[in-house]
């Protein structure tokens, strides 16, 4: 079977596709785990069981960071522009496939398939960009001030990557990291989330057809991500943590790492405000928010989660939002016209409802949505809350779903210090008519990314992270991508 063919294919039975053969993606090899077991994949659009895929073994890890190690001589003295060249081509591969990708990610996650479209482009577009990058990688070169010698500095790859990722964007968290990785010359051993493992193995056959060589991206699944990423931090040869998920989770890996003093990346939660100044312009403001809010049906780290809206437009931005969200239609993530498609599991939609009926029960007016809808599938309304009081559990955690919590403000100083009374700092949002005033209040806001009269952020032309407890390091953008996985090297010569 050659690599296209391990793309989805048709199933008589199911309503949808059976992805391919569910292996282990190592070496270039389709495995199953040494013991056999396998985690079952559902669909929260139906709560079908749509796949099972292997479970790692600790085993089966080490011998990916194995198989990793021997592939990495070779990927790092392969030319730059070759690489440049294969990254490019797994673009192109992304961009042909998109439909079919976009489809497999709308079934296993659950997300509409416009989300699932733009996340495809969005998740190509690292390919693009780093392989642009990988032929403009460059080093330093100065004069000691002593005059005594010169410093040359080089930039490595830094040796072999653990990547993890999250189950809201399947293909982009792991092209944003995959795609500079390999830039930088780097071997990887990927994995994903149980939940949306398809998509990270359907990327695997096409980067194999792309022309990356076996052995420089494996891929894995486990349901014991603790022991088996312990397990391969502790391998002297393993360099790099990158991990996209949860704080709690990242702190775990934090102090894992700090064990062995392994490099971490660590791209965590969000709690993300949208700041609306009276001055804004209201119809514009509305389009931003839709964006900010709902884009994958608000399970987005940069999701707006506390949403600041100043008194004298608040009723009119309250009345325009209640009426745009009640008219989202909501169904099943592949369905045609969807726009918000179900939560990931069960548990997350009542963690909504939990959250929500926490609100409420604080005074939060009801303006739309706000019950949970009975299965099949895992749905949530899309429902906005007015007058939320500050103390609500909401305004502290994030919601990871189709929730619009609205908050009143007066003056500029409360909504900075409301903005910022969080732990988290990803993203941020800004309405208002006054570039002047955007730009002082973005500077005083503590957040990683501010976007200032848009509803959209990510690009992967701009590095992507966050500051206090949203993570370190950052992602994409300029040279800051690709360099979290370079080492400079500096050599001192003498004249
Ligand atoms: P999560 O529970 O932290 O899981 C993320 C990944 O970590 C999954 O692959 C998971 O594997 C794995 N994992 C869980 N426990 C682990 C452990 N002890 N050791 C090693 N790996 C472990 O997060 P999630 O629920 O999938 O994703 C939602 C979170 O991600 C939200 O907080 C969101 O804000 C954040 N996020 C951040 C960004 C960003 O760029 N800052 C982007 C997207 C999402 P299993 O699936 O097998 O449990």
């Amino acid at each position: 079977m050659n690599a296209s063919q391990h793309l989805l294919q048709p199933d008589d039975d199911a309503p949808g596709f059976r992805p391919f053969s569910h292996g282990l993606y190592i070496d270039g090899e389709w495995l199953p785990s040494r013991d056999g077991r396998r985690i079952d994949v559902v669909n929260p659009s139906t709560g079908a069981l749509i796949a099972a895929v292997p479970d790692a073994t600790i085993e089966d890890a080490l011998t990916a960071v194995d198989v990793a190690a021997r592939a990495a001589q070779g990927w790092r003295q392969t030319p730059p522009r070759k690489r440049s060249e294969i990254l490019r081509r797994c673009f192109e591969l992304m961009i042909e496939r998109s439909e079919t990708l976009a489809t497999l990610i709308s079934l296993e996650n659950g997300k509409a398939l416009r989300d699932a479209r733009g996340e495809v482009a969005y998740a190509a577009e690292f390919f693009r960009w780093n392989a642009e990058e990988a032929v403009r990688i460059t080093g330093e070169f100065g004069i000691a001030p002593a005059g005594t010698n010169r410093i040359v500095v080089d930039y490595q790859p830094i040796g072999i990557c653990v990547l993890i990722t999250p189950w809201n964007f399947p293909a982009a968290m792991a092209t944003r990291k995959i795609a500079p990785a390999l830039a930088a010359g780097c071997t990887v051993i990927l994995k994903p989330a149980s939940e949306t493992p398809l998509t990270a193995f359907a990327l695997a056959a096409l980067y194999e057809e792309a022309g990356v060589p076996p052995g420089v991206v494996n891929v894995l699944t486990t349901s014991n991500p603790g022991a088996v990423t312990a397990a391969m931090l502790a391998d002297p040869r393993v360099r790099k943590l990158s991990f996209t998920g949860s704080t709690p989770v990242g702190r775990t890996l934090l102090a894992e790492a700090a064990r062995h003093v392994i490099s971490s990346s660590m791209e965590l939660g969000g709690n993300a405000p949208f700041v609306v100044f009276d001055d804004a312009d209201l119809e514009a403001t509305l389009d931003g928010i839709m964006v900010a809010k709902m884009r994958n049906a608000g399970e987005a780290c940069t999701a707006a989660n506390r949403i600041y809206v100043q008194s004298g437009i608040h009723d009119a931005f309250a009345e325009g939002l209640t009426r745009r969200m009640a008219a989202l239609k909501v169904g099943a993530g592949t369905d045609a016209g969807t726009e918000c498609g179900p939560m990931i599991t069960r548990k997350a939609v009542d963690k909504i409802d939990r959250l929500v009926r926490d609100a409420v029960g604080r005074g939060a007016r009801l303006l739309c949505g706000g019950s949970a809808a009975e299965g099949p599938g895992f749905f949530y309304p899309p429902t906005v809350l007015s007058d939320v009081p500050a103390d609500a559990e909401m305004a502290h955690e994030e919601i990871f779903g189709p929730v619009a919590p609205l908050y009143r403000f007066e003056s500029e100083g409360e909504a900075i210090a409301r903005a910022n009374d969080t732990e988290y700092g990803l993203a941020a949002y800004i309405y208002t008519g006054d570039l002047g005033r955007g730009m002082r209040v973005a500077s005083k806001i503590e957040a990683g990314m501010i976007a200032l009269n848009r509803g959209l952020v990510s690009d992967p032309a701009a590095p992507f992270g966050g500051v206090k407890q949203s993570g370190l390091g950052r992602e994409g953008g300029q040279h800051h991508g690709i360099a979290e996985f370079m080492e400079a090297k500096y050599i001192a010569v003498s004249m």
